[in-house]
């Protein structure tokens, strides 16, 4: 703790209904709206206040961010009663999430915090090298950016910051898009550097944060199966899996996205790392384009489907998971005997059983057999809190198909 509580407000407590403590007790970040004694004071609380939380009989059992807004309506920030969300912890959890990148990197791109499991609720940050992309996804975080802006200048000198709070999920905490420059500048692309190639993305443009970390050590394994192979990068964004396969010594890459802007940063990516001859850019929608290229009879070596979420809220599940099972159905038809399929979803609604019942399905939809060699997720810089298993939402498998 900081400052001396003697000289502080305490703090508004909230109170857990009886036997609803325990969760929070054990380390469990999250507190929902119907385990709390709901008071007139608590209601009116500003979105994103610290409070104190006490279990049934007033014993104080740490700190946590509320927010009467929300349906989780407090996340843990300690189990020690009194700490505050100050500059000094949001300094010490932030030198914590670094120094566990520095030991599992050797570059500096990567998400630097991935929220509850760095234990800063809500709160996304990636590092581009000297530019960094922050996203606050609670009310809680979004109160403490100066004391965040001032730790990251003082830990890492950004020479930018970017705040790209244009998340859906900010909504659910009454939360407004907001992206807009928090420090220096940025002119043009940004560089990112991943697993020996060089990518340039679109940090205030371009899709989330601009780069999807998680794949990380998935485009590598990918690349490893792609040497002298024919490979068919779907929703290929700026080229991570294609063009890291193509440097891997694949014979062609044909990279498939809807997006005119992700092909056209893709294809200068190419020519960065010298693959352009082996590389070919096609603005199509995968499902149509997966369509045509079995009808021309059409194979490939190894299939990339690494789409969107296609399930974004608990309603669109059915939809989603048909979804996936056709992009499954059309990328098996398209992949040679003995050749490899990389199906991957991001959506959190899917969970890894009902994601590898449809890839199941789709298989057998194609006619297809062979065998899972790897079920993946994100890499380690995207760490999952114990109690949040649910929050490892990227699922992905690997297959040799006969
Ligand atoms: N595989 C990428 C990430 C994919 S993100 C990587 O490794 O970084 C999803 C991509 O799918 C986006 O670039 C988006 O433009 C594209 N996309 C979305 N819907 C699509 C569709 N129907 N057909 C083709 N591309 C689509």
């Amino acid at each position: 703790m900081s400052s001396s509580p003697e000289s502080r407000p305490p703090l508004p407590i909230v109170r857990l209904l009886p036997r609803k403590h325990r969760r929070f007790k054990s380390g469990h970040p999250w507190i929902y709206a119907n385990e709390i004694e709901m008071t007139p004071e608590l209601k009116h609380l500003p979105a994103g206040e610290l409070v104190a939380v006490a279990n049934s009989g007033g014993d104080l059992l740490g700190t946590a961010l509320f927010n009467p807004r929300s349906l989780i309506v407090a996340r843990g920030i300690s189990n020690e009663p009194g700490q505050l969300f100050d500059r000094e912890l949001i300094s010490r959890r932030l030198e914590e999430a670094l120094s566990l990148r520095e030991r599992l990197f050797d570059t500096p791109y990567y998400r630097l915090v991935h929220a509850e499991a760095d234990r800063l609720p809500g709160l996304i940050v990636d590092r581009y090298g000297d530019v960094i992309v922050c996203q606050a996804n609670t009310a809680g975080v979004e109160r403490v950016e100066g004391e965040l802006l001032e730790c990251l200048d003082e830990l890492i000198g950004p020479r930018a910051v970017v705040m790209r709070n244009d998340s859906q999920v900010r909504a659910l905490e009454g939360l407004e898009a907001d992206v807009r420059l928090a420090r220096g500048s940025v002119v043009g692309p940004v560089e990112v550097r991943e697993n020996g190639s060089v990518f340039l993305t679109d940090i205030t443009g371009g899709q989330k944060t601009g780069w999807f970390f998680d794949q990380r050590d998935n485009r590598s394994h990918m690349a490893r199966l792609s040497r002298s192979a024919r490979v068919l990068d779907l929703y290929s964004y700026l080229g991570g899996f294609g063009i890291q396969a193509a440097a891997a010594g694949a014979d062609h890459v044909t990279l498939v996205d809807r997006s005119e802007q992700a092909l056209s940063l893709a294809e200068r990516s190419a020519d960065l790392n010298g693959v352009s001859a082996r590389c070919s850019f096609v603005r199509a929608s995968a499902f149509e384009e997966m369509a045509r290229l079995g009808k021309a009879g059409e194979r490939f070596d190894v299939v990339i489907v690494d789409p969107p979420a296609f399930v974004r809220s608990r309603k669109d599940l059915a939809a989603g998971l048909r979804g996936y099972r056709k992009m499954v159905r059309l990328a098996a038809g398209l992949v040679r005997a003995k050749g490899f399929l990389f199906a991957a979803s991001c959506s959190h609604h899917a969970s890894p059983e009902l994601f590898a019942e449809q890839v199941r399905h789709g298989l057998a939809d194609a006619g297809r057999n062979g065998r899972i060699l790897r079920r993946t997720g994100a890499g380690p810089d995207h760490p999952v809190h114990p109690f949040l298993p649910e929050s490892a939402y990227l699922k992905a498998e690997v297959l040799q198909l006969d």
